[in-house]
Order: structure tokens, then sequence, then C-alpha cells
């Protein structure tokens, strides 16, 4: 699977409809300080199901919307799509392309699109789970983010490095099974009490 391309209009700085496309290899975005740069970044993150408002750097979730400049009006909506190459078919839909799209007004509502069909935020995190870009995983680093990873204590880093081994998730489903362990535990123990009583 790979990102091919994003489009956005009225993202943050993105007042205009703006189209990137991505080809094989490394894509590197270089301009001046506050040119927009983290802002494709954000975009991206936001489009795969970002639901906090302060890691794209903003107080509420509206902040995403072009808020104005000294020439141009605030919008009252933005857009972002990004397509997905899945001939290798990754993402789990019978689909060459797949674009996911994201929309929001300054009402607060927002809408979801896999390939133009309206959807639920569920469902794109849903698809983007186990690919290695979905919710909370380390293919998105932001500059505060590596701050975080210089300043940390060794066993907080030790648990972003599980993460991005893709152990975190093992991780939490044992300590799932030890949950139901201690549970089974305790029945037994009550059956036996129960068991003496009844002897
Ligand atoms: P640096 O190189 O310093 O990290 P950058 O190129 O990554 O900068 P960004 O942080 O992506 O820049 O963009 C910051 C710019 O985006 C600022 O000029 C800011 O005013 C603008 N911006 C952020 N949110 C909005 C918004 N909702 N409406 C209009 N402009 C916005």
């Amino acid at each position: 699977m790979r990102l091919k391309s994003f489009s956005t209009y009225g993202f943050k700085s993105f007042a205009d409809k703006t189209e990137l496309t991505f080809d094989k290899g490394i894509t590197a975005v270089v301009g001046p300080n506050g040119s927009g740069k983290s802002n494709i970044s954000d975009a991206i993150r936001w489009v795969l199901g970002e639901q906090s408002a302060k890691y794209l750097r903003g107080s509420k979730m509206e902040d995403v919307i072009f808020s104005g400049s000294g020439k141009r009006r605030a919008l009252g909506v933005a857009e972002v799509t990004v397509d997905f190459d899945n001939s290798d078919r990754t993402l789990p839909l019978d689909f060459e392309q797949v674009s996911l799209t994201r929309r929001i007004f300054r009402s607060g509502e927002s809408e979801y699109a896999i390939n133009k069909k309206s959807c639920r935020l569920k469902d794109i995190i849903d698809l983007m789970a186990d690919t290695g870009l979905g919710k909370g995983s380390m293919s998105i680093i932001g500059q505060n983010k590596i701050d975080e990873v210089l300043n940390s204590r060794p066993e907080d880093r030790r648990s972003l490095f599980e993460e991005a081994a893709g152990i975190a998730k093992y991780r939490l489903r044992k300590k799932d099974a030890v949950r139901k362990l201690d549970d089974t535990a305790n029945n037994l123990t009550r059956i036996n009490d129960i068991r003496s009583e009844v002897d």
C-alpha cells in the first residue's frame, strides 16, 4: 500500500484547493518556516481519523478550518482526501485504489467517506487498523514527538519502541488474559467455598 496523492481545501493554511502527488521513493517537502509543511502531515493524520485537536496543534477541532488572513475571509468547511494504491490489497477492500475523505463544518458537523461513499469514523479507523498507519501508530512523527522521545524516561521510551515494533498489542492482550485468569481463579475459589458448604 502506498500513499499516492493528497488533496485539500480549507484545511489550516490551505485556503485554495491544493493537490500533491507522491511518486515512488522518498518525497521531501521543503519551504520557509510557517509555510505549511507540518499542516500537510496534520491533514494526513486528520483524514486517517485523528480525534485529538491537541495532536493537530489546535485547541478545538474547528481550528483546522482556514481561519482567514489579511486578504481572505475565513472558510466554513475543511476537506482532505488521500488516495492509496491498494494493488497489494493491504486494505481489505477489493479496489486497486482507495480514497479516504474527511470534511468538517464550522457547526462542528463531520463527514467521512471511503471511495466517495459516506461512512462512519469507525469504518475508517477499522480499515486502517493493523496497516501501520492507524490510530496511535508511529508512521507520522511530529516535531514535538521527537522532543518527547529525547526527553522521556527510559521506560516510556521503551513503550514507544514496543509500539513501533508492534509488540504493544500483545502486551495489551496479555493484560487482558491475566485479568480473565484472575477472574476464573476467583470463580473457582467461590465454587470450592459453595461445595464445602454443601458437603
Ligand atoms: P516550521 O518550518 O516552522 O515547522 P511549517 O512550514 O511546518 O513551519 P506549519 O506549522 O505547517 O508550518 O504552518 C503554520 C502556518 O499555518 C502558520 O502561518 C499558521 O498561521 C497557519 N495556520 C494554522 N492553522 C490555520 C488556520 N486554521 N487558518 C489559517 N492558517 C492557519
